[in-house]
């Protein structure tokens, strides 16, 4: 699965100098899209390899990753149980009504509740095993192994390698996995969608014990994420509008949307010198 590598083309771009490629990882699949299907790949494999084929996780009720291990257990043939964080809504969201339809068991668990995740899966254990566990937004060592992978199709699509590569953060694996293959000078910066600069942390650990070894040629950006987890202003929308009638590639307000914002704001404002190559 070679995604296709883009270049963007605006005044901006050519203003500043600055060649910008895009790794078009959301056209892998219209369900279990991008990060969410180099996550799981293993994780699939993994479940399918067991004699009882469920699978539980968790998540907030906006998670993409609730909705893309929905649709992989739809599609691979296995059980999904779905711990959702807070209480159930009148409505399901269009998140939620995807897993719902993808057949996966929706569970409202109350917040109090979710923070203790050793004690609300012990419950689960007694209560629904045998089942495979992926984490909170599936970031385990299946998931940084599928991540890695980017590093060395990078390798083959792209010669030189990018100077900077961009990807924003949710819980850090997909970052992780990529520091973790990295090699060469390429540096790569993150853009939390959460606010807060815990994930620097989170993420070298995550390096670590998957790697052995801390991550080098990294830079945690964590003044784009518009207010925290899932929010955003008028400006953002705009942009992911603009960006929608310019590049033809659609953007969501939660990740892909900040982290455009984010490196076109720092092209206009000159960081990235003349000459670079980002890819995002
Ligand atoms: C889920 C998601 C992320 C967050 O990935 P993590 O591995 O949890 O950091 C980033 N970008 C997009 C588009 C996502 O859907």
């Amino acid at each position: 699965m070679l995604t296709p590598i883009q270049e963007l083309e605006s005044s901006l771009l050519h203003e500043q100098a600055v060649r910008v490629w895009v790794k078009r990882d959301d056209l892998t699949d219209p369900l279990i899209s991008g990060n969410k299907w180099r996550k799981l790949r293993y994780n699939i494999e993994a479940i399918c390899a067991t004699e009882h084929r469920r699978a539980l996780t968790f998540g907030g009720a906006f998670s993409n990753h609730i909705a893309a291990v929905a649709a992989a257990g739809h599609r691979y043939r296995f059980t999904t149980i779905g711990l959702i964080r807070g209480d159930r809504p009148k409505q399901l969201n269009p998140t939620l009504q995807l897993a719902a339809d993808q057949g996966m068991e929706l569970h409202f668990i109350d917040r109090q509740q979710y923070r203790n995740k050793e004690a609300l899966l012990s419950h689960w254990q007694e209560r629904a095993a045998p089942f495979f566990v992926i984490p909170e937004g599936g970031s385990n060592t299946l998931a940084l192994r599928g991540a890695a992978e980017v590093i060395p199709e990078l390798n083959r699509q792209m010669n030189p390698m990018p100077e900077i590569i961009c990807l924003s953060a949710g819980t850090g694996g997909t970052a992780a996995g990529l520091l973790a293959a990295l090699e060469g000078s390429s540096r790569v910066e993150v853009f939390p969608a959460l606010k807060g600069d815990f994930l620097g942390e989170v993420i070298e650990q995550l390096v670590e014990s998957y790697k052995g070894l801390k991550p080098r040629n990294w830079e945690l950006i964590t003044d784009y994420h518009f207010g925290g987890y899932a929010k955003f202003s008028p400006e953002l929308i705009q942009f992911i509008n603009a960006f929608k009638q310019a590049q033809g590639i659609e953007l969501d307000p939660i990740y892909t949307g900040k982290l455009f914002f984010a490196v076109f704001d720092r092209i206009r404002k000159g960081i990235y010198p003349p000459g670079s190559r980002v890819l995002i």
